[in-house]
């Protein structure tokens, strides 16, 4: 297993910790890489982000991924429209980027308002512009292994991590708590493909005796949505864990008056875990470099 100290932004940082911004940093070294080529070809990668409506939060992410999008010398659009758009418009939309070569990645940010049935919105995006991973057909091919399609950029991130750490997946126990469609179910497709080769369990609202699947656990991967809901006593010693967590909890001391929490109760699972993700600077980090190099990888196919 690859360990070690090493410097960054001045800071010396613990052993344990998977430093998850200087992963994203090395993705995306690579992929402003593969941009340079195909751009001595012709060819521009370009990502279209549709944003409806103006959750905060929403037009942060969407900020960043047009941000991150022209940093490594990418095309990248946000198409904004409001709350109020009818689901034939948002259509219409989607069309328009499926027809258009410039657009080699589309992703529709989520969630939309209750008049849009977001699924009709994910299974018109044409599957290879589909960079999020969303759509049933990536779905399918992720599960049976097609190299082809597109993995959802946050368990795609939590693997590469495990990857370039070392730690060792084939026959070890991975133990996914959450189901949903963009995190845990994915993430356990990703974990039982040959050449990963986990034993995996996943864990929802209604596993009988949570504690006892997690303490089994090589590889504890929480994707729950509930602060600090995975205690020491949870954790094998030992044990590699990775937080996907992302919830805001009160804090009287911030100036905003909230602060990022993880699902994890950091402080005291990191004196049981051998390798563990903080929050912020872990998971989240890698989900935005990692919907770069799945536009990337798409306007390569598009265009071959
Ligand atoms: P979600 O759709 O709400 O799913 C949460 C899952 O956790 C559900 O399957 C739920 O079970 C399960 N769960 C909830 N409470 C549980 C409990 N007490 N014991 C066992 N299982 C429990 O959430 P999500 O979209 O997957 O996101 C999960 C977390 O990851 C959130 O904090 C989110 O903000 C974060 N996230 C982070 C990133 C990133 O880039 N870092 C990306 C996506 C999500 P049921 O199915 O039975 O309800």
């Amino acid at each position: 297993m690859r360990r070690g100290r090493w410097i960054l932004h001045g800071e010396t940082l613990d052993e344990k910790l998977i430093d998850g911004a200087k992963l994203a940093d090395q993705v995306k070294a690579e992929v402003a890489g593969r941009v340079a080529d195909l751009k001595a070809r012709g060819i521009t990668p370009g990502l279209s982000v549709v944003l409806v409506g103006d959750d905060p939060a929403s037009a942060v992410y969407v900020g960043s991924k047009e941000r991150t999008c022209i940093e490594l010398g990418m095309r990248g659009e946000t198409i904004r429209r409001p709350a109020t758009i009818t689901e034939a418009e948002l259509l219409a939309i989607v069309d328009r980027l499926n027809d258009d070569p410039n657009v080699h990645g589309i992703l529709v940010q989520m969630p939309l308002p209750k008049q849009i049935n977001a699924d009709a919105i994910v299974r018109r995006i044409r599957p290879d512009k589909d960079v999020d991973g969303f759509h049933p057909v990536n779905v399918g091919k992720l599960l049976i292994g097609e190299k082809d399609g597109f993995a959802p950029c946050t368990p795609a991130g939590v693997l590469h991590m495990l990857q370039a750490y070392g730690v060792p997946t084939a026959g070890a126990d991975c133990v996914i708590v959450g189901r949903s469609n963009i995190v845990g179910k994915p993430m356990a497709s990703l974990m039982i493909q040959a050449g990963v080769d986990a034993t995996v369990t996943i864990c929802h609202s209604r596993t009988r005796d949570l504690g006892a699947h997690t303490r089994r656990a090589d590889v504890l991967i929480v994707a729950a949505g509930r602060p600090a809901m995975v205690t020491a006593n949870m954790v094998k010693p030992g044990a590699v864990v990775i937080d996907v967590g992302m919830n805001r909890v009160p804090d009287a001391t911030k100036k905003s008056g909230t602060r990022l929490s993880g699902d994890v109760a950091f402080d005291e699972v990191r004196e049981v875990a051998s390798l563990i993700t903080p929050v912020p600077g872990g998971v989240g980090k890698m989900t935005i470099a990692m919907l770069m190099a799945n536009t990337v990888r798409a306007a390569a196919q598009l265009t071959q």
